[in-house]
Order: structure tokens, then sequence, then C-alpha cells
């Protein structure tokens, strides 16, 4: 367990590093990026596209990095989990029917709150929604659910129809930089694992060759004083 601990601990020191080297990456990305989109609209070029390609992709990187840079504790307030879920589904509407994909949630919480960020809490999700999508290249079915058990905690499952994750390679899922995609970055399960560990939570991976993946996340439920009960906002 020590040497576990150890490990956690130079990885989150190495992130840190790497997300300042990102942020100052960012701004003159921006502007070659810029640039080379001037180029290319004077002259529809295959090289200036080959390079956009390329530099949205040290852009993903960039981004990725970023959110791992964020400082970690900050102000933690009630957030409405189903709420939260709802609002991210709809984030991936457009890109659900364009890849064929049909997004169902089947949310029963009667008391729906965590204590967190809800900023980052929507990040877990919105990289657990595009790994779904991601996994189902001729489309499918993802269910969004949510309950909270008895002995209070608020379990959250995505659940897909993809091509899953061959056993071997479960212990690499959260490595930084650990990707089978083409165009993946490879943090985004390694920023979910991060953020939960932030909540006090765990994440769960169960997946079947060419039936799916489900992600299940367990956060600690937060009962609210009784006077208030409804979300802020
Ligand atoms: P990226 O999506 O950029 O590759 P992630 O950290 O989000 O990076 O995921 C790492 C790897 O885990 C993916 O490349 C993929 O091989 C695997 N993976 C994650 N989620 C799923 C899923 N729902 N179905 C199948 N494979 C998955
Ligand atoms: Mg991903």
């Amino acid at each position: 367990a020590e040497e576990i601990m150890h490990r956690t601990e130079k990885l989150s020191v190495v992130g840190q590093l790497a997300a300042g080297i990102a942020h100052e990456i960012r701004n003159p990305l921006t502007a070659i990026k810029g640039f080379t989109q001037l180029l290319k609209k004077e002259d529809n070029n295959d090289y200036l596209e080959v390079m956009l390609s390329e530099l949205e992709r040290i852009e993903d990187i960039v981004s990725d990095l970023l959110i791992l840079a964020k400082p970690q504790p900050s102000k933690k307030e009630q957030v409405d989990i189903g709420l939260l879920l709802d609002e991210t589904v709809d984030l991936f509407r457009s890109e659900a029917i364009l890849h064929n994909v049909e997004i169902f949630s089947e949310i029963e919480l009667t008391t729906p709150f965590i204590k967190g960020e809800s900023n980052k809490l929507k990040q877990v999700f919105i990289n657990l929604l595009k790994n779904a999508i991601e996994a189902m290249p001729d489309g499918g079915k993802i269910t969004v659910s949510a309950i909270r058990t008895n002995n209070e905690q608020i379990v959250v499952k995505i659940m897909d129809e993809g091509i899953g994750i061959p056993e071997e390679r479960m212990p690499n899922l959260g490595e930084p930089f650990y990707s089978t995609k083409e165009k993946g970055t490879g943090l985004g399960l390694m920023i979910c694992n991060r953020i939960i560990k932030n909540h006090g939570g765990t994440m769960n991976i169960e997946s079947e060759i060419n039936k799916g993946t489900t992600i299940s996340v367990f956060f600690p439920a937060f009962s609210p004083p009784e006077n208030m009960k409804k979300s802020p906002g």
C-alpha cells in the first residue's frame, strides 16, 4: 500500500509540472493555429491540413493537462447530481445523433445531493460519456443511471454497448497517456480518477469484449439540512 501511495504522490507532482508547461504552451499554440488557418484560407494546401489536425491534437492534450492543473481543494457545494447528469447528457445530444447513439437516462434519486464542485463533476461525466460514444463506432445505446443506496452512497453508472476492454488492458486504464485511439490523449480516465478521489468517491470498471463497458462511480451522499432541500439556482 505504501508503494502505491508513493506512486500516486509522484504522479501528482509530475502532473502539476506538466500542467504548468501546458499553460505556457497554450498561447503560442493558439497563435500558430490561427496563422495556419489563415494560410489555409489563402491556399488550400494538404500540408496545412495535416498541420492543423496535429495542432488540434496538441490542443486536446494541453486542455486535458490544464484540467489536471486546477488547484485541488476549492469550495465544495451541495450539488444535485441528477440535475448535473441531465445537463451533461444534454451536451451530448447532437454528438450522439451524429454517431447513431441513443442515450437513456434512468435517474432515480429522491435526495440527489453530493458535496462537491459541479464543474469538476461535470468533467467526469463528460469524459465518461465521450469514451462511451467513442467505444461504439457503429452506434448503439448508452444508459446513464443513478441510484442512492441504503448505505448513503450515490452510484452513477454509464453503460455502453461498445467494443469493450480486454482483461489484460484493465491495469493500464487511468495511466497517463494510455490510449488505444488514434486521436486519444489518454488523460480522460486519469482526470476522472483524480476528481472522483477528491470527492471521496471511487470508480469501478466492468467490461466484456464486444458486449460493452459499465463504469460505476460511487460518491458519499449528502443530506442537506431540512430547510435547504432545494438545489441552489
Ligand atoms: P482516451 O479516450 O483519450 O483514449 P481515456 O483515459 O479516456 O483516454 O481512456 C483510455 C483508454 O481506455 C481508451 O483509449 C480506451 O482504450 C479505454 N476505454 C475507456 N473507456 C472505454 C469504454 N467505455 N469502452 C471501451 N474502452 C474504453
Ligand atoms: Mg477519453
